[in-house]
């Protein structure tokens, strides 16, 4: 199949205001994809000639760009967005665990995924790193309807055992073998790929921690997702349950849980030394920015971790994040960095949502960019969909400016057309 239209995509992080070399654009461009993967990039009318007996899929004047990918979002939360008026510890207790009990039934966990993966792929995310609630056939249920559509998931079942109610919690012993199977069962089959997933320092017990840090060495391939310092009064509770830790990274660093498979969502309120571990470890600080906002959680320190060498990941957080759609993320991030006198180059963005978020996942070589062999993954974005897009654009001199508008006044609304590994989904 030929995908034409104007194609970007990062080949590296753009570093500068004028991040040349950092990305390919080809205005009057083409894709070639073949058997699900990148075959060709270049101009259209050359594509065209060289493969006449191809299909041609015409996008013309809409870019053509990698699929989106979220780095932290939780599956049984996607009747919990839009929950009003707490904080993180209140609004587990109050709206996300009475919700996350419900998907002990099968049947209502498949009803919730179909929902939870057409949104993401509406929303132009095509890799998907997720929670699933703390019963194995959520994990199931979630990885069933991902591989119906051949997009990359990674995601896990949550272990908790405790500070939580009875019919959400498991046990070290009990939590070890259902992750264990699970990963038997979906690890690197197919597009899936196993997040191994303690939910937090508060609702594990060291015990449960070091269950979950014996999974890791035994499953070195497998992701590791948890939270960490998203919340000061989270933060105060953390390190009085773990009272012999040096700070709250210090306790997942003591089980085995901190390396350069571990993605560390929202990472906020972090000391000198808790950012000096996670550069030295290669573990993934995750920026969640519209659930930051939305549960006054607090400020990433993007630049500082960008300049301490951390490698630094962005999600929806969805339920506690607002969004599916990554561009109403970055818009936020966006948003959030200026109070801290910080203005993200549009260029990151776009770069950090797809080959940054690729990078941390240590995927680039699958998703992320329109390199020769990658999945082809593709959004097929409007950027002047909507009448304040359209009049705004007419002014835009640059493709730098016309990310950020897009970034800015975009959304789901901006999404023409989604392929996973080469099918047409929207
Ligand atoms: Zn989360």
């Amino acid at each position: 199949m030929i995908i034409r239209g104007r194609v970007l995509h990062f080949l590296e992080e753009p570093k500068t205001d004028i991040p040349e070399g950092s990305y390919e654009y080809i205005e009057e461009g083409a894709l070639l994809t073949k058997e699900g993967r990148i075959w060709e990039i270049g101009n259209y009318q050359e594509i065209r000639t060289k493969y006449p007996n191809f299909d041609v899929m015409d996008h013309r004047n809409d870019l053509i760009f990698p699929g989106f990918i979220d780095l932290h979002n939780h599956f049984p939360q996607v009747q919990v967005i839009g929950s009003y008026g707490t904080q993180l510890l209140e609004w587990l207790n109050k709206y996300t665990f009475p919700e996350e009990a419900k998907f002990s039934n099968k049947a209502y966990a498949k009803v919730q995924a179909d929902r939870f993966v057409r949104l993401l792929l509406g929303n132009g995310t095509t890799t998907s790193v997720s929670f699933c609630s703390v019963h194995k056939d959520s994990a199931n249920a979630l990885f069933e309807e991902a591989s119906k559509h051949n997009m990359c998931m990674i995601a896990g079942k949550v272990m908790m055992d405790r500070n939580a109610p009875d019919n959400l919690i498991d046990d070290p012993k009990s939590s070890y073998r259902d992750t264990k199977a699970l990963i038997s069962k979906w690890h690197e089959k197919g597009r899936n790929y196993y997040a191994i997933s303690p939910r937090f320092a508060i609702t594990s017990s060291p015990e449960q921690l070091s269950q979950a840090g014996r999974l890791v060495s035994e499953f070195p391939t497998c992701y590791l997702q948890t939270h960490l310092a998203e919340n000061e009064e989270e933060i105060s509770y953390t390190l009085s349950l773990y009272p012999r830790s040096n700070n709250y990274l210090d306790i997942y660093r003591g089980f085995g849980l901190v390396g350069n498979k571990s993605l560390m969502g929202h990472s906020i309120h972090l000391s000198p030394n808790e950012i000096a571990t996670l550069k030295d470890l290669e573990a993934v600080a995750v920026h969640c920015p519209t659930s930051n906002m939305f549960l006054g959680s607090g400020f990433f320190p993007l630049n500082n971790l960008i300049k301490s060498g951390v490698k630094v990941g962005i999600a929806s957080d969805v339920g506690g994040g607002t969004s599916y759609s990554m561009i109403n993320n970055l818009d936020a991030a966006y948003k959030i960095q200026q109070f801290l006198k910080f203005s993200v180059k549009p260029m990151y963005s776009f770069y950090w949502a797809t080959l940054g978020n690729a990078r941390a996942l240590g995927l680039e070589k699958e998703i992320g960019s329109f390199r020769k062999g990658n999945f082809a993954d593709i959004v097929v974005l409007d950027t002047a969909n909507d009448i304040c897009s359209e009049i705004r654009m007419k002014t835009c001199k640059s493709l730098t400016e016309e990310l950020f508008v897009l970034q800015t006044l975009g959304g789901n609304h901006s999404v023409k057309a989604v392929y996973i590994a080469g099918k047409r989904l929207k």
